[in-house]
């Protein structure tokens, strides 16, 4: 595999500061209908994802493999399905958008959330609305018209 390097980004004043909290890189999430869903530290795009399924997976408590990643999901609990698995059979706890009911995620456990190990987002169910511009977005744009 050819190395790629690509360090390409130029700091800004807007970087997080090593001794932040992180709550500088929270990342917010919303159902497609606009309703919030979802807050963590690290982009799901960036996270692993299940074979099964493709859904996101959410490490949601410290264990051996690695430490829980901090979330908060706002989501309502439903009732459990079960789900066809290689070798016999899934029960997953879902979460639904508490707006317009889209199943968001489930988990392994009944609720609340993060009472299961892990925490699985639906591949393609919510979306990052990147609410703010940086500061210098339109800098030298200002040619009159
Ligand atoms: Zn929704």
């Amino acid at each position: 595999m050819p190395k790629v390097v690509s360090r390409s980004a130029v700091s800004s004043s807007t970087d997080a500061q090593p001794t932040a909290s992180s709550a500088a890189n929270l990342r917010v999430y919303y159902c497609i209908c606009g309703e919030f869903i979802l807050v963590i530290d690290k982009s799901l795009a960036a996270l692993p994802r299940r074979k099964t399924d493709n859904a996101i997976i959410i490490r949601s408590q410290d264990n051996d493999a690695g430490k829980a990643r901090v979330f908060k999901l706002n989501a309502t609990p439903v009732d459990p399905i079960l789900v066809e698995r290689e070798g016999g059979h899934e029960r997953q706890y879902g979460f639904h958008c508490p707006r317009c009911s889209l199943p968001i995620g489930y988990q392994s456990t009944p609720p609340p959330a993060k009472s299961a190990p892990f925490v699985y987002i639906l591949a393609g169910s919510l979306t990052q609305i990147q609410g703010q511009l940086p500061p210098d977005a339109f800098e030298g744009e200002n040619d009159e018209t």
